[in-house]
């Protein structure tokens, strides 16, 4: 173990969420995210394991994790890590994979995941965070809160006939057959901290040795929440939280568990389209398309609302219809709050090695804070298009070719101002030479079912052609 100082050498030299914050993760002071973070990191390094991890973090508190553990890692969906891990594990017999998810992510919208998870006894590690609370929407009401404990959504306290008792997980899991571990710590003090480590260090152990799911509750203290200063959450934890939630090891049979691996099957694509009768040749008379590059990186921004999942979604799926490689990545976490939404699609040639766009080729920008955001961040000779219906002044640090598209005007003379982002799928077609005015009128029939939408969006997809000839 790196010394309590010294940081560990399996996190990241610098940490690049925030160039103000290279050195400091984004947990609040107090919290124990940091301190849990710091032992899983030492572990990692002391057993050299760090080339054989691979993360799946949550959304909650913990969602930052991939800035900061020099491994691999996944971002799952609120509540899905366990069931993410488990794809993970399995495509990755030889990884160490860990699940590292707080009590709203695990033990309220992901219960069934996690359980079924570790009734399956899925080669993995998983670190359950229980501060007894919501921590990164502001302190709600938990599956884990305390019995009589206040929160945002439980004022006068938690109520036993309201809202039920607190889950205890790690009782939970242990009394599943399947786990070879499960245990409580906490890292409130100097003497949890050192039970702590010797747990983790068994659990870790047991991935290396490919002994099947590991679960490790750990009481962390939330200040902020909570409301009280460091040293009285620490406290807390001693005095209320291990109350309800007793610390201690309530299953473990890692030694007497023989080691398991699950067969990883790989199975070529077209062994499987070949099962599900699917043609994987130009037989139905689709060609690949031509591209700008051999792959174009979308960014389609602006409000919820205007469409911009399915104008993704629409330049997917006539990509992937045309035999290309395809990603779509809606922007679903707590980056977007308060900002615009947006999604990444990227079409290409070749696999495609990472579905994030930081550097789009080709921008939609249907507001004015998406292009502000964006804007700058396409290259020279990439193209913007953004909707000038509801943005008046472009800024002045673009770099790549503009274009000025009405799309919610076009779209509102078309009969529905939401067809606006069908305008942009004719507008991008056009300028993009990705799909021809024939492609787009098969898409969109083969969409819209009802004549009259099927009018409209015609009218709307022709109207956004028209304006980039
Ligand atoms: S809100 Fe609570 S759990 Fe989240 S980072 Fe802050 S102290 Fe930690």
């Amino acid at each position: 173990m790196t010394k309590v100082y010294e940081k560990s050498p399996a996190f990241f030299d610098t940490f690049t969420r925030k160039p103000s914050m290279q050195k400091t993760t984004h947990y609040c002071p107090g919290c124990g995210h940091g301190t849990l973070n710091k032992i899983i990191a030492d572990l990692i390094a002391e057993l050299g394991i760090q080339d054989q991890t691979i993360f799946v973090g949550p959304v909650g508190c913990g969602v930052f994790i991939y800035y900061y553990y020099e491994s691999a890692s996944v971002s799952a969906p609120h509540g899905r890590a366990s069931a993410v891990a488990t794809g993970v594990s399995r495509a990755n017999p030889d990884s160490v994979t860990i699940s590292y998810q707080g009590d709203g992510d695990l033990a309220a919208i992901g219960t069934s995941n996690a359980i079924h998870a570790a009734n399956r006894g899925e080669n993995m590690i998983v670190f359950f965070v229980n501060n007894n609370i919501y921590g990164m929407t502001g302190g709600q009401l938990a599956p884990t809160t305390l019995i009589d404990q206040t929160s945002t959504t439980s004022p006068s306290g938690r109520s036993i006939l309201n809202d039920g008792f607190p889950l205890r997980m790690a009782e939970m899991v242990a009394g599943l057959e399947a786990p070879v571990l499960s245990a409580r710590v906490a890292v409130n003090t100097p003497k949890n901290v050192r039970q702590a480590i010797k747990v983790i260090r068994k659990g870790l152990e047991a991935q290396r040795d490919k002994k099947g799911y590991a679960f490790i509750e750990v009481l962390s203290q939330c200040p902020t929440n909570w409301k009280k200063d460091p040293k009285e959450a620490c406290e807390w934890i001693d005095d209320v939280v291990c109350q309800q939630y007793p610390l201690g090891v309530m299953k473990d049979i890692v030694e007497e568990h023989p080691s398991q691996k699950r067969k990883c099957e790989r199975v070529e694509f077209d062994a499987i389209a070949e099962q599900l009768n699917l043609t994987t040749s130009d037989e139905n008379g689709f060609q690949p398309i031509e591209l700008i590059e051999d792959e174009v990186r979308f960014k389609f921004a602006g409000f919820g609302g205007q469409g911009i999942l399915s104008l993704g979604m629409m330049v997917s799926q006539l990509s992937m219809e045309r035999h290309m490689e395809v990603t779509w990545l809606p922007s679903y976490g707590p980056e977007m709050r308060g900002g615009v939404a947006n999604c990444s699609v990227v079409v290409s040639k070749e696999a495609i090695g990472s579905p994030v766009v930081d550097q789009p080729n080709v921008l939609v920008a249907l507001n004015r804070p998406s292009l502000e955001k964006f804007g700058p961040l396409v290259p020279e000779d990439g193209l913007i298009i953004y909707n000038s219906s509801l943005v008046d002044t472009v800024p002045e640090n673009l770099k790549g070719k503009v274009y000025a598209l009405p799309a919610t005007d076009l779209a509102s003379e078309a009969g529905n101002v939401k067809a606006a982002n069908v305008v942009v799928l004719g507008f991008v077609a056009q300028k993009t030479g990705m799909f021809s005015q024939a492609d787009l009128e098969t898409f969109l029939a083969e969409t819209f079912k009802k004549p009259a939408l099927l009018e409209l969006n015609l009218k709307a997809v022709k109207a956004g052609w028209s304006a980039a000839e």
